[in-house]
């Protein structure tokens, strides 16, 4: 049994072979009846949906990652344990989850092969995404590379004349180590960047920007701008509103594009025509419907042209305890084909704006705590590896969906694997 495992599992438990003692702890398990279990992820066939097959799965994913999955195998969260999630607790809702990949990553925080929890009631998505892992593997890979951490909110405070907008716009610019000291009082993590101040008539605009380390951070930035701005209050007399709208949270605007509200997330990978095969397209027919795709998402001023990054967030968002809402600002991204001198296709994939967090909010409890761990991306220090996996894996998406449309069997796919129409 060639039971090779990812480098990243390897790396993290110091082993990179699975011992014959340890499958034979679960002979009796359906995932080793399964003859090579190497880094692939055990399926099958017609009784893929059965318990046992499930249940194997998972236990060739324990196995993998040498650790229990207690949560996703079905142990309850106890009920208190969501104080500070919600209100009104009534139980919980149940999605399925799959796994995806192993997908290859060269990155500066991910390195090596890592296997993507994904929560969705939309069949035929993890297929897609699995297929673009597979063959993008045999390429080398995805480059991925993340930049900036960035979040803001923007208060308003009413001064009521341009000239006193003026006025405390040098007093904030004037006072700012003050004002940061008051805001980074609030918290061990956060760093206030900059205040941009705008004038707006009888208001000003403060738009405070942080670096919010793990952290999604909204908490985290509410918190310690409330406290700057009652500082700036009490010393100048102008009252505040704690949001203006100007930072667009959880909306679409074009400080998206722009500027950084979240993690900038770049990924790229080179495809030879021999692997493009194996989706039945050519590099030229994938540029030229990119090329036609920009055509038409100009017609309607879209915001990110892409395939479908949003199912991958989706996916990765909903098991990973992410802030849904999040979705709004983070979808916005742009996919790119193009064909190289050497006749290989180049894709890739920036998100200007993934706003994600490995610690705090909804990350670490239960399931979805378990999902950022099987990738390594639960706690401190492992925000930006989240924010590379996700671009990695969202570029996948984008090779196996464009080439299903060049084909003609984008619809096809989804009638086959992703209805359940009722009767
Ligand atoms: P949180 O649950 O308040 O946790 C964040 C806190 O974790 C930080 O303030 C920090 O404490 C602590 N922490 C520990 N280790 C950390 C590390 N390595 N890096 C960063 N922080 C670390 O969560 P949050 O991220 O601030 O807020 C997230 C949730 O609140 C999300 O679900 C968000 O959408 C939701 N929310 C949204 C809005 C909105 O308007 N959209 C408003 C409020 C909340 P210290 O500060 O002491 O360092």
């Amino acid at each position: 049994m060639p039971d090779s495992f990812p480098d990243n599992i390897a790396s993290n438990y110091g082993d990179n072979t699975l011992s014959r003692e340890k499958v034979c702890l679960h002979a009796d398990s359906i995932a080793f009846k399964i003859r090579n279990i190497s880094d692939r992820i055990p399926k099958f066939g017609l009784d893929d949906y059965s318990d046992d097959a499930v249940h194997g799965r998972l236990e060739w994913l324990e196995q993998a990652l040498n650790k229990k999955l207690e949560y996703i195998r079905g142990r309850k969260v106890p009920n208190k344990k969501w104080e500070g999630n919600i209100e009104n607790l009534i139980g919980v809702a149940q999605f399925p989850l799959a796994i995806m990949g192993p997908i290859l990553i060269n990155g500066q925080y991910a390195n090596g092969k890592y296997y993507v929890p994904f929560a969705t009631t939309e069949g035929a998505i993890t297929t897609v995404y699995n297929t673009g892992m597979k063959i993008i593997n045999e390429c080398g890979g995805v480059d991925v590379h993340v930049q900036e951490n960035n979040l803001h909110i923007t208060p308003a405070f009413h001064t009521k004349t341009i000239d006193s907008s003026k006025n405390l716009k040098l007093w904030i610019e004037n006072n700012f180590s003050e004002i940061k000291a008051r805001a980074e009082s609030t918290t061990r993590h956060g760093t206030l960047i900059s205040i941009s101040c705008i004038v707006a008539e009888q208001m000003l605009l403060t738009k405070f920007l942080f670096n919010t380390a793990d952290a999604q951070g909204m908490n985290m930035i509410n918190v310690a701008t409330l406290a700057a701005c009652e500082f700036i209050e009490s010393q100048t007399g102008y009252k505040f509103t704690e949001r203006s709208n100007y930072s667009a949270v959880k909306k679409i605007s074009d400080h998206i594009n722009m500027e950084t509200f979240g993690k900038s997330a770049f990924a790229e990978a080179r495809i030879p025509p021999s692997q493009l095969k194996k989706l039945r397209v050519t590099p030229r027919q994938m540029e030229s419907l990119w090329r036609k795709g920009y055509l038409a998402s100009m017609r309607s001023n879209m915001r990110g042209i892409n395939c479908q990054v949003a199912n991958c967030l989706a996916g990765i968002f909903l098991a990973c305890g992410q802030d849904m809402a999040d979705l709004t600002s983070s979808h916005v991204a742009t996919s790119n084909c193009e064909v190289l001198e050497n006749g290989d296709l180049y894709i890739s994939l920036h998100i200007p704006s993934l706003l994600v967090g490995t610690v705090g909010g909804g990350t670490g409890t239960g399931t979805q705590k378990e999902c950022l761990e099987i990738m390594d991306c639960y706690g401190s220090g492992r925000v930006m590896k989240f924010a590379e996996i996700i671009v990695a894996a969202a570029l996948c998406g984008e090779l196996v969906t464009g080439a299903a449309l060049v084909t003609r069997k984008f619809v096809q796919g989804h009638a086959l694997l992703g209805r359940n129409k009722p009767n």
